[in-house]
């Protein structure tokens, strides 16, 4: 049983000075029940809370702890270039490297800009499509979520459907009308949306391996689909790999399935743990960004230091190591083969969607593949399987509509742990 007393007081403490008690709404436990946990350190596979209690992470704070927690490559990079300056608010040679760095390894990127976060990412990537192709539409996938600019907040996932405002209050009617929406794999229903806003279409984004549905997996000819609707129409493709860039592959996504777009977004594991996001791509469109072209992006801190000597050290590690993503794709296979095995014998309804060292298990038994099948999924027994699973030490992503990030830091010991605890908290969830 974990000790809760600690956190519980910090969470009521929190919850006066800052809204909700935390300060982004995927960390409250408010679909699932509960008080979120106060950490305090982490090591490896292993997150250390205020009440003492050891959890075996499996969220790895959303994604960019894919060498486990403090890697030491990583923390040394941060130390060293500590004494040099947290900040000059001007050029330095390791933005060059990293920019290189990432050229290389990422298919679509001819060149990239740095920004502090995902959503930052997302919000330039657009605008760029739209001051390139000077249209103002976009569409993008429902259930797909691309950080919390306005444009994004409609039909979102993540922590806006956790919370049930899919559409934000805050975003205006004009921004809003900008944003069509299509179900996810559908390319009709795009082709359709297409016809209908001719020539007004400036972008497609979407993330080619959806994660902020729960994790739903691109069917045969969509992404390949979207990339000649694209090509035909005249509309820049971006592929959203905030959470696959770094991830699924080297070059993420787009190298996995073959299917270049012409940006891409990327976040999370590009900063090694420090707060960090890029885009990129065809040369053509970077162009258009300030300086050198007429679309206005911008950053105080973007390419700081120390995030790049972070983000520098995590990609040079995993260019040079390619086995990493062997071995994630092998430990999470193992994850959920043992799940399977079990749950298939008990009869239980369940779906687990998964791509290398990503998956979810939905409480349906429809296939999931897309936003309105990820819906069929019984959510107040994920909630009982979350909190079944917290209590077994194992800390998962306090929702339904979230991934699952496996790190090199799990040994095989600890996917027989893992799966020793799915099997209980499954058969406990279904009894209570
Ligand atoms: N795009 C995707 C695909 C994401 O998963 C996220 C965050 N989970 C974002 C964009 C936004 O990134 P950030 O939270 O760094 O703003």
């Amino acid at each position: 049983m974990i000790q809760a007393a600690t956190s519980n007081d910090l969470f009521l403490r929190a919850q006066n000075s800052i809204p909700g008690g935390v300060n982004s709404p995927v960390r409250a436990f408010k679909a699932v029940g509960g008080n979120p946990r106060f950490m305090v350190s982490a090591k490896g596979a292993y997150m250390f809370d205020e009440d003492g209690n050891k959890f075996i992470d499996l969220i790895n704070s959303w994604g960019p702890m894919i060498l486990g927690h403090a890697s030491e490559l990583v923390q040394k990079a941060v130390q060293d270039a500590i004494p040099n300056s947290l900040s000059f608010g001007a050029p330095t040679r390791k933005e060059i490297e990293i920019a290189e760095l990432i050229v290389s390894m990422v298919p679509s990127i001819e060149k990239v800009r740095m920004v502090n976060s995902g959503t930052e990412a997302t919000m330039s990537a657009i605008r760029v499509a739209r001051g390139y192709t000077g249209r103002d539409k976009i569409i993008k996938f429902e259930g797909c979520y691309h950080g919390h600019g306005d444009s994004f907040l409609i039909s979102a996932g993540s922590g806006a459907i956790t919370l049930g405002v899919p559409d934000s209050p805050g975003v205006t009617k004009g921004t809003a009308n900008d944003t069509l929406t299509a179900p996810f794999n559908n390319l009709e229903a795009v082709q359709t949306l297409v016809e209908a806003n001719k020539g007004q279409v400036a972008a497609i984004i979407l993330e080619p391996v959806a994660g902020n549905m729960g994790l739903v997996t691109p069917a045969d000819g969509f992404l390949q689909g979207l990339r000649s609707i694209c090509d035909k129409e005249g509309i820049v493709l971006i592929f959203d790999e905030v959470m696959t860039g770094f991830r699924l592959a080297r070059g993420g996504a787009q190298e996995l399935y073959g299917v270049t777009p012409d940006l891409s977004t990327l976040g999370k594991i590009i900063g090694g743990g420090m707060p960090v996001g890029a885009y990129g791509g065809k040369k053509e469109l970077m162009d258009y960004v300030a300086p050198a072209g007429p679309v206005y992006q911008a950053g105080t801190l973007s390419g700081n230091p120390i995030a790049m000597s972070a983000g520098m050290a995590m990609l040079t590690y995993l260019n040079e190591h390619p086995e990493v993503y062997t071995q994630l794709d092998h430990t999470a296979g193992k994850m959920v083969a043992g799940m399977q095995q079990n749950l298939e014998q008990s009869g239980h309804k369940f779906t687990i969607n998964r791509v290398g060292s990503m998956f979810s298990i939905f409480f349906t038994d429809q296939p999931v593949n897309d936003f309105e099948s990820a819906k069929t999924s019984d959510t107040a027994m994920f909630g009982r399987y979350f909190n079944a699973m917290l209590q077994r030490g194992i800390y998962l992503a306090p929702s339904q509509y979230e991934t699952l990030f496996v790190s090199t830091s799990i040994t095989e010991d600890l996917v027989e742990q893992y799966v020793q605890a799915s099997i209980e908290s499954i058969k406990e969830a279904l009894e209570a």
